[in-house]
């Protein structure tokens, strides 16, 4: 017979099966965010992928994050388009990035439309970046 698994047993599977999948989505050393598991799909590639969930979201923090998701390099692309996994919308085929994050070109929608979670590392990162890059502007534009 075969054992049943405690909830706790079942808990490090999940968080394991996530760390696996997502290591599947890291470019080098930057760390993947934003890369969603397709519901319609639960081949090997989608496994153990997050769930895109809402939030509630500090309105300064929010475009702070959009501007950095914006501004962030082009890293790579994939074959096809990624649909969003809430409206269903074309939402790119693009992966940006920087030293250390990596991510869909389309997370941005998942923010500015449906308020989707993201990690605080995260956030705590863009809103570094945005303190950084108005100080660059401030300067260009001071002369
Ligand atoms: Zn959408």
């Amino acid at each position: 017979m075969k054992k049943k698994l405690t909830e706790k047993e079942r808990k490090l599977r999940r968080k394991e099966r996530r760390r696996r999948a997502l290591k599947r989505c890291a470019k080098g050393n930057r760390k993947p965010v934003g890369y969603w598991r397709d519901h319609r799909k639960t081949s090997k590639e989608y496994k153990g992928l997050p769930w895109p969930k809402e939030a509630e979201w500090d309105e300064d923090e929010k475009a702070a994050v959009l501007e950095y998701l914006w501004n962030a390099e082009f890293t790579g692309h994939y074959k096809g388009y990624s649909n969003c996994r809430i409206c269903g919308a074309r939402n790119g085929y693009a992966e940006r990035g920087d030293s250390k994050y990596n991510f869909p070109d389309g997370l941005a929608h998942y923010v500015e439309e449906h308020n989707v979670k993201l990690p605080r590392s995260f956030i705590e990162h863009a809103l570094k970046w945005k303190k950084k890059h108005d100080r660059k502007n401030r300067a260009k534009a001071s002369g």
